[in-house]
């Protein structure tokens, strides 16, 4: 594998994190709670996420979209949020390049996380 090639993959990665941190944010700002702590936990049981829950898209699939001890569902926009940002990213570099690619996949996926959490707050405000 080159090192573009390398370069690329890792980036994709970077933005399929950033889309479980648009998850955090968008579940969070509305809120008014921090986004920085406390960790990431279940909403019904309080049970801290692990490394497994937190993985990208796998997580919800490994854990089949329920929380591990409660069995509460995840729901499926959290996947979906998380694909969509891999996809913004991977999107950019195949028309792009790695560079400026890389710089658009990350304004992309900085205006998908505005989207997402401005829409969660609005709905939240709504009800
Ligand atoms: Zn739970």
């Amino acid at each position: 594998m080159g090192i573009t090639s390398f370069l690329s993959a890792y980036l994709v990665l970077v933005g399929l994190m950033l889309g479980s941190f648009i998850n955090l944010a968008a579940d969070r700002v509305p809120r008014g709670e921090s986004i920085v702590r406390p960790r990431s936990h279940c909403r019904s049981c309080g049970r801290v996420l692990t490394f497994v829950d937190l993985l990208p898209v796998a997580g919800y699939i490994l854990r089949a979209g329920r929380c591990a001890s409660c069995r509460t569902p995840i729901g499926a926009a959290a996947p979906a949020v998380e694909a969509v940002s891999g996809a913004c990213m991977l999107a950019a570099l195949a028309w792009l390049g790695l560079w400026p690619g890389a710089m658009a996949g990350l304004a992309l996926v900085a205006l998908w996380g505005l989207g997402v959490t401005g829409l969660a707050t609005r709905r939240r405000s709504e009800l």
